[in-house]
């Protein structure tokens, strides 16, 4: 095992740690000790970085892509050397099993190799005109972009913030959840030891409302990149469009799963347990409402609930770990309270439910069913790993459940009717629609929600296009 890292604020290419600035300890969910310290920049520092960021856009614009998609790639490669150590880090500050910790550090070089292929084919277009004259439709970077990343994929959420910036041209200033901060360093230290310059790609840490408001509150900042909650999200909106930045915002869900009877149901049940406690539930695209066909309703319950009884609780360094800690105290009280409030208003709770020990926050894998519409976690994300299984008659009213939340982000269906799958996707509001599989997350595809769940996407060709301005060039 390697030593967690020791914690900095990377500005302008350098490393700057306390030196009598604010901080906050970093704490182990499974253990809850302390980890490390983490300094908060100070409203000087986001002030510098933000000129760097200024500079660093002037110059990594300049940078062919051909050049550009070299850095990223050897940045791609970096972070694929340093896997098992950033891995060992992220488990150690979020809770996941350590290979759940590792693929998170893998995807993100896989995304910003992504990325990197992808800054070589922006292609603009050509419109002609008589006697020589044309117009031509260029893309361009969009300027500094300020991203914001939370803490259940400590790595990959930052990469999503800066891979597809910085293949567009743009510099980035990232701020890590100050939860999971060294996932996010090890991303930003690779692409400055790939050669990224220092005012191009800088990661700071504070308080988040503070760092948030100084940052979108300049002008230098021209594009602004959120994941989280739907409430943050909603602010941080607003200040944007004080100044007009254009925005992605990737919030949060409430996944619903669709299971018709005409499925392969013991797949069905393997894949979405699998995929329900993956990162403790603690996932935006976690499947939640299991809306199950009357007739297959009795089968898909109780091989559910056997296998999330069956899984393994523990910390995520140890082997044989299933499902780690939940990454913090306040994920840890707001599903006991959802589970206590859903078998208040009549819920069965069929395994699970209790925290489990006092000392790190772990929680039983959790099966609710039979909720009424009117409990709480019918209606609020729960982001833990809880899963509620009820049982529904006809397609008509599965899609209208699925719909009947604001949010809109991943939604899954199980069915082996052709016909049945074209009008799921035509008619389930969500970002991303998986039939038939649990994945809907993948480098080369569009990732991001409607309604509630935000808009823009990241990821796929799309993630690029989202930091770059169309400008229109008439010759005559
Ligand atoms: P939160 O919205 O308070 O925080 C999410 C992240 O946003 C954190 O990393 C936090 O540091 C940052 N943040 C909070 N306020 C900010 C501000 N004013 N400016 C800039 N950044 C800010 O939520 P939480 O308590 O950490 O997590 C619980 C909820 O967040 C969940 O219910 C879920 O909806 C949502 N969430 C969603 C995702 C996702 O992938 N979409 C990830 C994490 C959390």
């Amino acid at each position: 095992m390697t030593d967690y890292p020791m914690l900095h604020l990377l500005i302008d290419g350098e490393q700057i740690s306390g030196d009598g600035r604010a901080s906050e300890e970093v704490i182990n969910p499974a253990t809850e000790e302390v980890l490390g310290t983490l300094p908060h920049a100070t409203s000087d520092d986001l002030d510098r970085a933000l000129e760097a960021a200024q500079r660093g856009f002037h110059e990594w614009r300049k940078v062919s892509a051909d050049k550009r998609s070299a850095i990223l790639t050897k940045a791609a490669n970096l972070i694929r050397e340093r896997a098992s150590e950033i891995g060992e880090a992220l488990t150690r500050e979020q809770g996941k099993p350590l290979a759940e910790g590792r693929g998170d550090a893998l995807y993100s070089a896989n995304l910003l190799e992504f990325y990197a292929q992808e800054c070589r084919r922006i292609y603009g277009r050509t419109l002609v005109r008589p006697e020589g004259a044309r117009a031509e439709v260029q893309y361009h970077p969009v300027g500094p972009v300020a991203g914001f990343a939370p803490w259940n994929f400590p790595a990959i959420n930052v990469m999503r913030k800066i891979g597809g910036a910085l293949a567009a041209g743009c510099s980035a200033i990232v701020k890590p959840s100050e939860e999971t901060p060294a996932s996010g360093i090890a991303m930003v230290q690779a692409l400055l030891d790939a050669g990224v310059p220092g005012g191009a790609v800088q990661c700071v840490f504070g308080v988040p409302s503070e760092v948030s408001e100084q940052l979108l509150g300049s002008p230098i900042i021209r594009k602004l990149t959120f994941t989280g909650s739907t409430p943050v999200g909603k602010h941080l909106a607003k200040l944007a469009a004080e100044d007009l930045k254009i925005t992605t915002m990737e919030l949060g869900g409430h996944g619903p799963v669709l299971v018709f009877d005409d499925c392969d149901i013991d797949k069905a049940v393997e894949t979405m347990v699998a995929n329900k406690f993956r990162n403790a539930g603690q996932v935006c695209i976690s499947p939640t409402r299991f809306l199950i066909e009357e007739n297959s309703f009795a089968r898909f319950r109780d091989r559910f609930t056997e296998c999330a009884a069956a899984m393994s609780v523990g910390n995520g360094l140890d082997k044989g770990t299933d499902m780690g800690p939940m990454a913090n105290a306040r994920g840890l009280d707001n599903i006991s309270k959802l589970i206590a409030n859903a078998q208040d208003k009549g819920g069965k709770l069929l395994t699970g439910g209790e925290r489990i020990g006092n000392q790190g926050f772990f929680h039983q894998p959790t099966v609710l069913s039979e909720v009424p519409l009117d409990a709480d976690i019918m209606n609020e994300e729960p982001f833990g790993p809880v899963a509620i299984i009820n049982p529904m008659s006809g397609e008509d009213a599965m899609i209208e459940e699925a719909n009947r939340l604001p949010y809109g982000l991943a939604a899954y269906a199980w069915t082996n009717d052709p016909a049945r799958r074209r009008r799921l996707a035509a008619d389930v509001e969500a970002g991303m629609l998986a039939i038939n599989t649990g994945g809907v997350s993948t480098v080369d595809a569009p990732f991001g929600g409607v309604k509630w769940s935000g808009y823009g996407s990241e990821d796929g060709r799309e993630g690029v296009m989202a930091c770059m301005i169309v400008k229109a060039i008439h010759e005559g």
